[in-house]
């Protein structure tokens, strides 16, 4: 008999712990495993604030695919172009692919709910380059500041917008904000005359949080001078910054040079463009992980749409999510396999912290309220987990986190 097909699209962190745990827990020539990837590397998304506000090496956030794979499963580098899950078919630009199972794990792309001139004129958090492209941008407008004649400055260069107070928009500001005092020394640029504005529609920022903790964090960064402009949505960008909303019929326009976008995340086109039944780019999953009326396709990470019931509303895309779903859908796979029983996937949230930087921050930990440097602790021995599920003690080694103040 063949061996059944297993394809994986999307090495994120849904898509390569599934690779990685199958490798782990399948047999030798038991099934075909192939994962698919647009880069030829994997990227820490949970680390893309501090690469796009220039604190941390684009290089320390991303490592070799291959590297974290032994020879059960095949790499193909390639871009998924479409689904053609009626036929059982992946588009690539390297060619056609067929499976038996499929693996969805093609991640989150920057929401802009069609906001005009978000697309062209805001720069998004979403994956490595696009970190690149704000830490460079930054660069690049302080730079021409610093390279104007004196009674021609456009101190509104120095303007940097922030759309979007959600664990995004509060982890960037942090990092920004300890950034502020070395971009201020290395192009001359007086540290005043720097703005960093957050804009965020909602009454309040980071509403998951207790009022205490979200004292705290606006309170450590206003402190380090950030502005927030709250219940204020941003409903245009321009090439000279944005249009936000200050009154029924009360609007501002905020010029600035930096406009970055980090106000929420949809699942991939590809798969709202398929034919899997999607919302927002997300896709309803079964209990099990699988698509209702797709038995051999199971969605895993930012593209999946689970209920928490008790809650009753959604679970948030996190890679912690992603993670565990990735664990569950590897055994499944192997069930299936075998002629077993799914298993049905419950998320167990140990908690959450938002890094206010990289010495501070807040969150809550197993049902505990955390804030400083613990926290700050706290969030390196997660991000720190992560490397060590994919890629053992060795990545952690190479690429984690232990600047523990
Ligand atoms: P992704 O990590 O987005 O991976 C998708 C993969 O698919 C990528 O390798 C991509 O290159 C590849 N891909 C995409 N399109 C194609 C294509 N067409 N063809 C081939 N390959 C393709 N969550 C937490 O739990 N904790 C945190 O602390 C946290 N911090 C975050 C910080 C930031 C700045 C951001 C932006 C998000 C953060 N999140 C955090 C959310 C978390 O990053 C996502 O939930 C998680 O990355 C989702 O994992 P995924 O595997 O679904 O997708
Ligand atoms: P989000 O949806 O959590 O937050 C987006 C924020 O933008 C919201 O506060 C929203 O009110 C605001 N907003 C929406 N439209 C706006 C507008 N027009 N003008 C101004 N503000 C507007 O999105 P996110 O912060 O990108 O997070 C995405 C996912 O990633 C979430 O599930 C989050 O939990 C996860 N994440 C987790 C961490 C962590 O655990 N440390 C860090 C980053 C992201």
């Amino acid at each position: 008999m063949n061996r059944p097909k297993i394809l994986i699209l999307g090495a994120g962190y849904g898509g390569l712990t599934t690779a990685v745990n199958l490798q782990k827990k399948i047999g030798v020539n038991v099934a075909d495993i192939t994962i698919v990837n647009k880069n030829s590397y994997h990227y820490e998304s949970t680390w893309l604030h501090e690469a796009s506000a220039g604190t941390l090496s684009p290089e320390r956030v991303r490592y070799e695919i291959k590297d974290v794979l032994n020879s059960k499963v095949n790499f193909v580098q390639a871009s998924v172009e479409s689904l053609d899950v009626n036929n059982k078919k992946v588009i690539t630009d390297a060619g056609e692919m067929s499976y038996d199972y499929l693996v969805v794990g093609l991640g989150f792309e920057g929401e802009t709910f069609g906001i005009e001139g978000l697309d062209k004129y805001a720069l998004g958090i979403a994956n490595v380059n696009e970190a690149r492209k704000i830490r460079d941008h930054i660069n690049t407008q302080f730079a021409e500041w610093a390279t104007q004649a004196p009674a021609e400055k456009d101190d509104s260069l120095l303007t940097i917008i922030v759309g979007g107070a959600g664990f995004t928009g509060i982890e960037f500001l942090g990092e920004l904000a300890n950034r502020i005092p070395e971009l201020s020394k290395e192009y001359d640029v007086p540290q005043e005359k720097i703005r960093i504005i957050c804009v965020e529609a909602a009454p309040v920022v980071l509403p998951m949080f207790s009022r205490e903790l979200v004292e705290y964090a606006v309170g450590h960064l206003t402190k380090k001078g950030i502005e927030f402009s709250i219940g204020t949505p941003v409903v245009q960008a321009t090439e000279e910054g944005v249009k936000i909303k200050k009154g029924e019929d009360e609007f501002e326009f905020i010029k600035a040079g930096t406009v970055v976008w980090a106000a929420g995340v949809r699942g991939s086109r590809i798969v709202e463009e398929s034919d899997l039944p999607s919302n927002r780019a997300r896709i309803a999953v079964e209990k099990d992980l699988r698509v209702p009326g797709y038995p051999e396709v199971f969605i895993v990470g930012d593209c999946a749409f689970m209920l928490n019931e008790e809650a009753g509303r959604p679970y948030p895309p996190t890679a912690q999510i992603a993670m565990q779903q990735a664990v569950v859908a590897a055994e499944n796979l192997i069930a299936l396999i075998e002629g077993n029983d799914t298993k049905e996937f419950t998320p167990e949230l140990k908690g959450t912290v938002c890094s206010l930087g990289d010495s501070d921050a807040i969150g809550e930990v197993f049902g505990k309220e955390i804030t400083g440097k613990y926290a700050s602790f706290m969030k390196k021995v997660i991000d720190n987990r992560a490397l060590y599920m994919v890629g053992g003690a060795g990545l952690v080694l190479k690429k984690g986190k232990f600047n523990v103040l």
